[in-house]
């Protein structure tokens, strides 16, 4: 996992002591000596995390990162402060200009790497996130970004999992002002907690009695509900070490006691934003990706969709030596719906259509819409006799009850024809079968239509 590291001071000497040493970790850096350049670089994305010194003549760091943070074309760029200054003052100077994260000069080699890889994991993900949602872009969803540049942050939901009575109620008091904040005193029923509570972070503490909270947060990232959940911990000062390897296994920030009231809000703030954001990333992806393979009227899966899946479903049903069924079905006559109801009535067909052969299907069957009032249903580890049982049901599940259309004030008769057949030989061709339920489907229509007809291959 490499990434590119942009490296901002305006002493020669600083950039090349960390260039120096996040190249022996094998990251690429790039290093430039002011904030003008800097945020040339980000804008040509040209990098993935970027180091920011803080002192720099004309263009302080607050404000390099204040401007980064800012534009929906780079606020995505995990920015980290190194500083000289480190009271609680300067470090919420940073994390209100947007910061994700600070070092300390002198900056510790093991901090340095740890809190570099842990950024880069966030940055890779949120980039291939950010990749797939354009597709989204093009077809019309809001960006992302433009929400998230807008985000306080505030209004979160909050586990704290913390034993200690006096540290919990401090804690939760302090968080209660922004969001609304549940406390989990008991570490063994903290993750069946966070898997059921929709939250936005999580807060542990690696201190608790008789219970390794790292273990938790280990957990909490390999469980799917809790997966994508930042995870911020809360350590005493000797328990620093540990802190390192929670950022190794996915802690995604920390804080060490005795908190600062400021800093935990601002952090906490942080981590929600960055949630929200990456949430609205995968809805965007997780909704190209259903628009691309559904067709819209219906609610059924595309023919596009039907092509590739069937072609997997029948090598599967070869391999395996299972039967698959594969059914054709065209409405009768649906010309004649249009003509006399109109195109909206024709359409109200059609939905209707889908609803009840979704009823009449199991959940490992394909049902795809192939063309205008024709569909396609491909039944795995069916024979031709059961489907032939399955066709004729759902042929009178359509005959048997008159469509409503206008909005309820009219019903009609629909009726469908089916040609039914079977994939038989070993490696057939998709086609072949296709080619073969269509020849039953014209047979069927021939022959008075509203009914079945199987071919056997
Ligand atoms: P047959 O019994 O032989 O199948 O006759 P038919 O009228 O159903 O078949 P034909 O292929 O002649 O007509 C299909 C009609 O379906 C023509 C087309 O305008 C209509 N159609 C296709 N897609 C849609 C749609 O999305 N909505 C509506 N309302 N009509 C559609
Ligand atoms: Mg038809
Ligand atoms: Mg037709």
């Amino acid at each position: 996992m490499s990434a590119r590291i942009l490296v901002v001071d305006d002493v020669p000497a600083n950039v090349k002591l960390l260039e120096a040493r996040l190249s022996a970790e094998y990251f690429d850096v790039m290093t430039a000596s002011n904030g003008t350049e800097a945020l040339a670089i980000c804008h040509r994305a040209e990098c993935d995390i970027i180091l920011l010194d803080v002192m720099m003549p004309d263009m302080d760091g607050y404000e390099v990162c204040r401007r980064l943070k800012s534009d929906p074309a780079t606020h995505h760029i995990p920015v980290v402060m190194v500083t000289a200054l480190d009271s609680p003052a300067d470090r919420n100077r940073g994390l209100e200009a947007g910061a994700d994260d600070f070092l300390t000069k002198p900056v510790s080699d093991v901090v340095l790497i740890a809190r570099v890889r842990s950024l880069t994991r966030l940055k890779m993900m949120t980039d291939e996130l950010r990749m797939r949602a354009i597709t989204s872009l093009e077809i019309g969803m809001q960006a992302p970004e433009r929400s998230a540049v807008a985000d306080t942050g505030k209004g979160g939901r909050i586990l704290l999992v913390d034993d200690r009575q006096s540290s919990y109620e401090r804690l939760a008091t302090i968080l209660a002002a922004e969001h609304t904040i549940d406390v989990e005193p008991n570490p063994t029923e903290a993750l069946f907690h966070a898997a059921e509570g929709n939250y936005d972070l999580l807060i542990v503490s690696l201190d608790l009695n008789n219970f390794d909270g790292l273990r938790l947060c280990s957990q909490a990232r390999s469980l799917e509900r809790t997966r994508h959940v930042p995870i911020l911990a809360i350590a005493d000062p000797e328990n620093s070490t540990r802190l390192l390897r929670g950022l190794e296994i996915g802690v995604n920030d920390y804080l060490l006691r005795p908190i600062d009231k400021t800093e935990l809000l601002a952090r906490a703030r942080t981590q929600i934003r960055r949630r929200r954001y990456t949430d609205h990333l995968r809805d965007n992806v997780q909704n190209s990706i259903e628009m691309a393979i559904t067709d819209a009227l219906t609610g059924l899966h595309n023919r596009r969709y039907m092509e590739s899946h069937l072609a997997t479903l029948a090598e599967q049903a070869s391999t395996r030596g299972k039967p698959l069924a594969l059914m054709i079905l065209d409405i009768d006559f649906f010309k004649s719906i249009n003509d006399n109801y109109g195109h909206d009535a024709g359409d109200d067909v059609l939905r209707e259509f889908a609803v009840r052969v979704r009823k009449s299907i199991r959940g490992i069957d394909l049902a795809c819409r192939y063309g205008g009032e024709e569909f396609v249903i491909v039944m795995p580890e069916t024979d031709l006799h059961v489907a032939g049982m399955v066709a004729e049901r759902l042929r009178r599940s359509i005959a048997g009850e008159p469509f409503a259309i206008h909005k309820g004030a009219k019903r009609i008769e629909v009726t469908i024809s089916i040609g039914l057949t079977t994939l038989e030989r070993k490696g057939e061709a998709v086609a072949d079968v296709l080619k073969r339920a269509d020849t039953a489907l014209y047979r069927a229509k021939h022959d008075g239509r509203n009914r079945v007809v199987s071919q056997a291959a």
